[in-house]
């Protein structure tokens, strides 16, 4: 086998892994009310969102596992684009009909349940890992893999942990009657540029640095539950909705970035969310037609910029000029 065809054999097997990975249960920690089925659920509005920039039934999406030998995005058909089995019907159906079903009017409400959903489909993601790099690290034990595998798994359950106490502290807020939630614990600051943009985004991360490289989220510490954010960015009536949320307790940790938005100009804004997009966002689409009008050089830099991800836990420079303006490159 030559090089090629041996990445290629890789590949196939690591896929076939991911797909035995496949979560399917409701993540809604009262299980008292769960309908049957779970379902297969959106993590980013279809109707509104997703349809909007489709082309054709059709949006690319920032597949890493098959981007990876193609150094290209994919198109892919929006019924099954950003898709998690994560919540049951009745979950699923009731949580979300805020969102689902009415306008986006910047409620405290609506932005805890985009921070809500970009948690659900991260804790998902990394019960997923956990699954995959345990059955990785026994396929390819006595390989030089399996210590890469090994560590990715520690990363993995970590994960697991932090992320499912979050969703539970949110999903406490949900079960409560009505007049006694508190929204609030969800702290949201939301911005709109002034033209839509054919991107969709639902993602939850950690910033690990805030500007001058100050260190605000030491993610090498387990001893401490990493302060995430939820990052929510959609184009809608005429606007593109960028909606950047965190827990409030963890406010300390963002004070500086949240001072710091507070006073960018549009295009600042436009370029440090590029930043956490290309850094920290697999959950992305685009527009077919955006995608292929990029002149290749600025493609070929995105796609590579963005696989980076996968080696590189942090990012410090979110604000650098050199970066491609994505909402500006994906303008309707
Ligand atoms: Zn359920």
């Amino acid at each position: 086998m030559n090089k090629k065809e041996i990445q290629i054999k890789f590949s196939k097997e690591i896929s076939s892994l991911y797909r035995e990975c496949k979560f399917k249960k409701c993540v809604f920690p009262d299980h008292t009310s769960c309908s049957e089925k779970v379902i297969k659920a959106h993590s980013i509005q279809r109707n509104k969102i997703l349809k909007h920039i489709a082309e054709n039934g059709m949006v690319i999406s920032a597949d890493i596992q098959k981007t990876l030998f193609t150094k290209e995005f994919d198109e892919i058909g929006i019924k099954s684009v950003s898709t998690f089995f994560g919540f049951c019907n009745y979950h699923d159906t009731n949580i979300f009909s805020e969102i689902e079903n009415k306008e986006y009017v910047s409620s405290i409400e609506q932005n805890f349940l985009h921070a809500y959903r970009a948690c659900a489909l991260e804790y998902v993601k990394k019960e997923e890992s956990v699954c995959f790099y345990e059955k990785a690290m026994k396929k390819y034990k006595n390989t030089p893999n399996e210590l890469l595998f090994y560590k990715k798994l520690n990363g993995a359950i970590w994960g697991v942990k932090d992320y499912y106490s979050i969703l539970e502290l949110l999903s406490n807020e949900l079960i409560k009657p009505k007049d006694e939630k508190s929204f609030e614990i969800i702290s949201s600051i939301v911005f709109h540029l002034s033209y839509e943009s054919f991107l969709a985004i639902n993602a939850s991360f950690s910033i690990e640095f805030a500007f001058q490289e100050n260190l605000i989220n030491d993610l090498a510490d387990t001893s401490k539950r990493p302060a995430p954010i939820f990052l929510n960015i959609f184009p809608h009536n005429g606007k593109t909705f960028i909606i950047f949320s965190w827990l409030s307790e963890n406010i300390e940790t963002y004070q500086s970035i949240v001072s710091n938005l507070e006073t960018f100009i549009p295009s600042q804004i436009e370029i440090f969310f590029s930043n956490l997009i290309i850094y920290h966002c697999e959950n992305m689409f685009i527009s077919p037609s955006k995608y292929s009008q990029m002149p290749k050089k600025a493609r070929r830099l995105f796609v590579s910029q963005f696989m980076k991800t996968l080696g590189r836990d942090f990012e410090s420079d979110y604000i650098s000029r050199g970066t491609i303006n994505l909402f500006k490159m994906f303008r309707k």
